[in-house]
C-alpha cells in the first residue's frame, strides 16, 4: 500500500507542476459513482453528446465504464481555477477549459515518463484536445491516444469526490474550477 501512495503523492505533485493549483491524493471508495451522469449527458446542453469521440453515447455504456473505474485502487484529484468577467462569461468558460486540458495533457506526458502501470487518466468534458472534434464530419480520432474522456462520463460525482477528497468544488464568485483524475492499480 505504502507504494501505490508514494506514486499517487507523485501524481498529485506532477500535477501542481503542470499547473493544477490544487491536488491531493484519495482512495478509490472516495470516488462516488452515479449513472444519474449519463442521463444529464443526454439533456445535450454542451452540444458534444453523439459529436465527440470521447463523449456519449459513442464513449461506451456508463454501467461498463463505472466498472471499469471500480477496478482502480487509488487516484490522485487535482484541479484548476480560473477568473470569469462575470457568472455568465460562456467565453471565458471555454478559455478555460482549453487552459485545463493543456494541464492535463502535460500532466499526461508526465504520467507516460512514470509509468505507473495502468492507469485511468480522465479531465473535462468534450474532450477538447482538438478544436472541432473529427466525430462531427464522421472521420476517425486525430488523436486517439491523446483523446481523454471526462470525469463524468465515468459516471464520478465531481462534487461529492471533490468534497471526500477534501477539495472545493467552487472557488469563489466569478471563478470556474475544472478537475482532472487519475486512478491508479499498482505502483
Ligand atoms: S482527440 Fe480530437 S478527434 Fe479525438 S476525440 Fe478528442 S477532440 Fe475528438
Amino acid at each position: 500500500m505504502d507504494d501505490i501512495k508514494a506514486a499517487n503523492k507523485k501524481i498529485a505533485e506532477l500535477a501542481l507542476g503542470c499547473g493544477a493549483n490544487h491536488a491531493t491524493i484519495l482512495s478509490a471508495d472516495q470516488v462516488v459513482l452515479d449513472d444519474v451522469f449519463r442521463d444529464i449527458c443526454k439533456t445535450n446542453a454542451c452540444g458534444n453528446y453523439g459529436n465527440c469521440y470521447m463523449c456519449p453515447p459513442d464513449v461506451g455504456d456508463i454501467h461498463d465504464m463505472m466498472d471499469i473505474m471500480r477496478t482502480y485502487r487509488l487516484g490522485a484529484l487535482y484541479q484548476t481555477i480560473h477568473a470569469l468577467e462575470d457568472s455568465f462569461d460562456y467565453e471565458g468558460m471555454v478559455e478555460a477549459a482549453s487552459r485545463h486540458v493543456k494541464v492535463s495533457q502535460d500532466l499526461e506526458d508526465k504520467l507516460r515518463n512514470m509509468k505507473p502501470g495502468p492507469y485511468l487518466h480522465l479531465s473535462v468534458g468534450g474532450c477538447n484536445v482538438c478544436e472541432v472534434c473529427t466525430k462531427r464530419d464522421n472521420l476517425p480520432c486525430r488523436f486517439p491516444d491523446r483523446a481523454m474522456a471526462s470525469l463524468e462520463v465515468y459516471g464520478v460525482d465531481v462534487y461529492q469526490t471533490a468534497q471526500n477528497a477534501g477539495l472545493k468544488y467552487i472557488n469563489g464568485q466569478n471563478t470556474v474550477t475544472y478537475f482532472g483524475l487519475v486512478m491508479i492499480k499498482e505502483a
